[in-house]
């Protein structure tokens, strides 16, 4: 069952988008984040990276791990584009891309980018992270295409 959640209103009482809830194994992540920084869990048994966190390493099944910083930089893997709007904070803001980016050292996130219209998202764009500030805990890693195509 999904339920439809209660928009928080912004200071002219338009709903604003709301906040990721941060789990206690996704903490270093956002707190990374807040500082700028783009960071996935290495499986210190095998060395393997992923994102988002998990309890165990998928290659080897070691369950002691570390943060690491990764470079920031990666490709668009692939995307969907959002017509339905399924938050208000959204209306304004569809069509838009959701996009899976497949980072240089390997793990993929589900993200968005900043300044790009719809017509620039391209599997296999270069895309480097961009922090987002939302609010004095929360910032959201997203990207932006490295070398973005001349607007008309
Ligand atoms: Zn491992």
């Amino acid at each position: 069952m999904t339920t439809t959640p209660t928009p928080r209103l912004g200071a002219h009482g338009t709903p604003t988008k709301p906040l990721p809830k941060i789990e206690a194994a996704m903490a270093p992540f956002f707190a990374a984040a807040q500082k700028h920084r783009l960071v996935v869990q290495r499986c210190i048994d095998c060395g393997a990276l992923r994102y988002p966190a998990r309890e165990l390493c998928s290659t080897c099944l070691g369950s002691t791990t570390e943060w690491i910083a990764v470079s920031g930089r990666g490709e668009i893997f692939s995307y969907n584009v959002m017509h339905q709007v399924y938050h208000p904070a959204f209306a304004g803001d569809v069509p838009y891309a959701v996009v899976i980016v497949k980072l240089a050292e390997g793990p993929m996130m589900t993200t968005s980018l900043l300044d790009c219209p719809l017509e620039c998202v391209r599997i296999g764009a270069a895309v480097e992270v961009a922090f987002e500030d939302l609010s004095a805990d929360v910032t959201l890693p997203k990207f932006r295409l490295i070398d973005p195509p001349e607007q008309p």
